[in-house]
């Protein structure tokens, strides 16, 4: 009988695949693991299997958990994914070692002013409110080159721009948009793609996935 893959090992066969496709290299696209809502033992069987790039959307839930976790595991990396209010700058650059949700002004200032106080810069994502919604997070179209220059002229490291498409609704002109966006601000990073798209992500060019259900099963 053919050994059953784990979930770990169905994504990295799933991204092998779509990178085949689109001819790319497997190597350009980290895959975030996006533990948010689950416990250190849920986490660790992934960490055991190598995985060593994580992704949590709150900073408090991810100060509870991580720094334990990070004892017997030191070269973990921590992505914060989700919203950030300013007046935790401070805990993020302490905590994390990329930001994806860079979304205003405002926190391109509350950054720069953690990163000279913490002497500690980290590459940081803008994300980009890239189906123009209501609710949604993330700069709009239109203020995207100034918070692009903006960041650059307060010393931002930015790896590039990050999306959550609109759901329930086909997400590869959404990426194909980023990927422009990105192209047009001359940046090389794109944060996109979760567990219902990541290949179709891959297609379009993300080097960072942000997986979670695919990997850890639905969030309680
Ligand atoms: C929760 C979350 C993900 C992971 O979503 P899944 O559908 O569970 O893979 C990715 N990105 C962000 C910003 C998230 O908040």
């Amino acid at each position: 009988m053919e050994k059953q893959q784990n979930p770990l090992e169905t994504v990295h066969a799933n991204i092998a695949k779509a990178c085949k496709i689109a001819r790319r290299d497997p190597d350009e696209v980290t895959l975030v693991a996006v533990s948010k809502k689950h416990d250190a033992a849920a986490i660790r069987p992934l960490l055991e299997a190598g995985q060593r790039v994580f992704g949590e959307n709150r900073v408090q839930e991810a100060q509870a958990k991580w720094p334990e976790l990070q004892e017997n595991f030191a070269d973990t990396k921590l992505h914060l994914v989700g919203q950030l209010q300013s007046n935790k700058a401070e805990d993020a650059v302490d905590l994390f070692d990329c930001i994806h949700s860079l979304d205003r002004m405002s926190l391109v200032k509350a950054l720069a002013k953690a990163f000279d106080k913490k002497h500690k810069r980290i590459e940081c994502f803008i994300q980009v409110n890239i189906g123009s919604e209501e609710q949604k997070g993330g700069c709009t179209i239109a203020d995207l080159p100034k918070l692009v220059a903006a960041a650059r002229n307060s010393d931002i490291p930015l790896a590039g721009l990050m999306c959550i498409p609109p759901q329930d609704i086909e997400p590869a002109p959404f990426f194909a948009l980023l990927d422009k966006l990105a192209e047009d601000n001359g940046l090389s990073g794109r944060s996109m793609g979760m567990s219902g798209d990541y290949e179709t992500a891959i297609m379009l060019g993300a080097t960072h996935i942000r997986v979670g259900t695919a990997l850890f099963g639905q969030r309680a």
